[in-house]
């Protein structure tokens, strides 16, 4: 059986921290999908599209790692593409609660589903999207915080 891991969150937008988690975890799956959860009653800075576009230029050289959007619970999604494991990062204690409390309710919903988690590097527990996003509202250099490729598909034109 193909060890499938869905990797799901907002990647608003998707930082260094996250393509470390990936990256990291590809020895242990044959295959990560990365997963854009939306909600279309809430807001996000970047569109979907741009979201999606970013990430398959990140990963365009690299075939196990899909993106896909979905909508509903992360654990109907992974069920629905054979996947038995959902891939997280810890950056701090409190994200340890958050995520312990996700993960107990996903496994009582789907016991099939193992959720994994990978410690951040110690370089990157401060970034996340929402740092990210208040540095570029204020025009300052995000690029340290960003994946080398696909930057600029993110700031290619007005609209976000
Ligand atoms: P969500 O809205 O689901 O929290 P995020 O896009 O913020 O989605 O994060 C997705 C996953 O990546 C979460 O497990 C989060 O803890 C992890 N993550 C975010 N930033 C980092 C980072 N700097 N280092 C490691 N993991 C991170």
């Amino acid at each position: 059986m193909k060890r499938i891991a869905v990797f799901p969150g907002s990647f608003d937008p998707f930082t260094i921290g996250h393509e470390s988690i990936v990256l990291r975890s590809l020895p242990l799956f044959d295959e990560i999908i990365v997963a854009i959860g939306h909600n279309s009653a809430k807001q996000s800075f970047f569109s979907l599209e741009k979201r999606i576009e970013h990430l398959n230029k990140i990963f365009e050289n690299e075939p196990r790692v899909h993106i896909e959007e979905y909508s509903g619970l992360t654990v109907d999604f992974c069920l629905k593409r054979n996947a038995n494991y959902i891939l997280r990062g810890l950056r701090t204690s409190a994200d340890f609660e958050f995520e312990r409390a996700i993960g107990q309710v996903n496994r009582a919903m789907h016991s099939e589903v193992e959720t994994i988690f990978i410690l951040t590097l110690p370089e990157h527990s401060a970034i996340s999207s929402t740092i990210v996003r208040e540095i570029i509202r204020y025009n300052g250099n995000v690029t340290p915080f960003m994946p080398q490729k696909g930057f600029e598909i993110l700031f290619n034109d007005s609209k976000k």
